[in-house]
């Protein structure tokens, strides 16, 4: 018989969780403490534009995406495009990301480069990722590649999104980013990554009608504020200042937050959130008149420079303006993270004029940024064991975020598989 089951965030994860809870016949209300539904992937009105808050990109083993592109019958919105990649270096741009490129680039010598190509290589046929998760990524790099081409190609990369966690993360975490995007590729020589005509968007309109059309309840502007919990056993949840009844709640927020809703939940999960850490970003998103290069993404290793990299969107998806985001990843206690938003658009404007000094402020038609509380987890090594388990000591309560996909790096693909697999927990529980 189906229960009455509470799923907490309307992200990507949510989403799918509630998709396959319905369809098993469960009664299921999703509530969204946002406006929107979408979390990390919801859209905005720039200017006339509808777009992304966070750029998207998919890769080519984004398999659970595809399965649910075909279930929602919007498969034919996927695009494919051949993208470039730069790399900015001292002042100058090169480019990034073929074989040609890295003979060209003048930041390693030719043994590095060696090194680097053959650590690429050897990271695209890992499969069982166990014995790198015990593995600190800063020994496992500099190991494969030495510590110069580390300092010039990955340092600074985590240093500008990690900061004092930078040398805290795991390989097999970034083993499988690097996997991931080679593996989109079209071959050695070409980069090809995929986006959904229409954004994010395409997919969350195409869940949302299913998920109402199953019969599924959709509360926005419903921020859930106690998981309420007896004998450890789940009773329901708070919100809207009322107590509502459920016998199962499944919560895909981020895990910070639901602590702070079960202050009563089992210790022994509650001390392993505790220890997990994650950092926030602002990403700043500016509209432009003219093309800014032709790169998709660019890397960045400027002393002049304190983000990463920029992604300009618009030479991925064909968008009537050129698009950039330029995210500040950060730890929530770094001193710039509560800066207000236009000193972080002052500070992209800044590194664009560093980056071409040509580049005519008046180029800029639009202009927002956004903050993510907790956009990153922090996978340190042995992570696995310190993940807190998808079905809660407390009886009738399921919970992932993000980090359950570890060794996975956040994706909506691997969002919606984890939402999917809360489902078939929840299907599989007796209360
Ligand atoms: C800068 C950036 C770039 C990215 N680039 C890519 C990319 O290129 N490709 C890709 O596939 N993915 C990318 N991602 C990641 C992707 O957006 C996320 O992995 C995915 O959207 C996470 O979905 P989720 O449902 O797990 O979590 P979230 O999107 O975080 O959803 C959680 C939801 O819970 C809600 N919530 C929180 N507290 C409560 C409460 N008390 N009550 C009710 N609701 C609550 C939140 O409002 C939110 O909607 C990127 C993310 C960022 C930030």
């Amino acid at each position: 018989m189906g229960q009455r089951v509470a799923v907490l965030g309307a992200g990507p994860m949510g989403l799918a969780a509630a998709y396959e809870l319905t369809k098993a016949g469960h009664s299921v209300t999703l509530y969204e403490r946002d406006q929107r539904i979408g979390g990390m992937s919801a859209s905005f009105d720039f200017d006339g534009m509808k777009i992304e808050r966070y750029y998207h990109f998919i890769c080519a083993t984004d398999q659970t995406l595809f399965d649910y592109l075909e279930e929602f019958g919007i498969s034919d919105k996927l695009r494919w495009r051949e993208t470039k990649m730069g790399f900015f270096y001292r002042g100058r741009l090169y480019r990034w990301g073929t074989p040609l490129a890295l003979l060209r680039f003048p930041g390693l010598d030719l043994v590095s480069k060696i090194r680097y190509a053959v650590h690429i290589m050897h990271v695209k046929r890992i499969t069982d990722w166990r014995a790198l998760d015990r593995v600190p990524v800063t020994e496992w790099l500099q190991r494969w590649i030495g510590r110069r081409a580390y300092d010039t190609l990955w340092r600074p990369l985590f240093h500008y999104k990690f900061y004092e966690y930078r040398d805290a993360l795991s390989a097999a975490w970034l083993g499988t980013r690097i996997r991931r995007v080679a593996l989109s590729r079209k071959n050695m020589f070409v980069e090809r990554l995929g986006y959904l005509k229409g954004g994010s968007d395409t997919l969350l309109d195409a869940i949302e009608e299913k998920l109402r059309a199953l019969g599924c309840r959709i509360c926005l502007d419903a921020q859930i504020t106690r998981v309420v919990s007896q004998d450890s056993t789940v009773k329901g949840v708070q919100v809207y200042g009322k107590f509502v009844p459920y016998d199962r709640v499944v919560s895909t927020i981020p895990l910070p937050y639901l602590t702070r809703l079960m202050p009563d939940g089992p210790a022994d999960e509650r001390r392993k959130i505790e220890a997990i850490r994650n950092i926030g970003v602002v990403c700043v998103c500016l509209k432009l008149r003219h093309p800014f290069s032709e790169n998709f993404w660019t890397n960045i290793n400027d002393p002049a420079i304190a983000i990463p990299g920029l992604v300009e969107y618009s030479n991925l998806a064909p968008l009537p303006s050129t698009v950039i985001y330029a995210p500040y990843y950060m730890p929530q206690t770094h001193e710039k993270y509560g800066r207000p938003m236009e000193a972080f658009i002052e500070e992209t404007v800044g590194y664009l004029q560093r980056m071409r000094p040509d580049f005519d402020r008046t180029d800029i038609l639009a202009a927002n940024a956004f903050r993510y509380e907790f956009a990153q987890t922090v996978c340190t090594p042995r992570f696995f064991e310190q993940l807190p388990p998808m079905q809660s000591a407390c009886r009738g309560l399921f919970v992932a975020d993000t980090s359950h996909y570890y060794p996975e790096d956040r994706s909506i693909s691997e969002s919606m598989r984890i939402g999917k697999r809360l489902a078939g927990l929840v299907g599989g529980s007796h209360a």
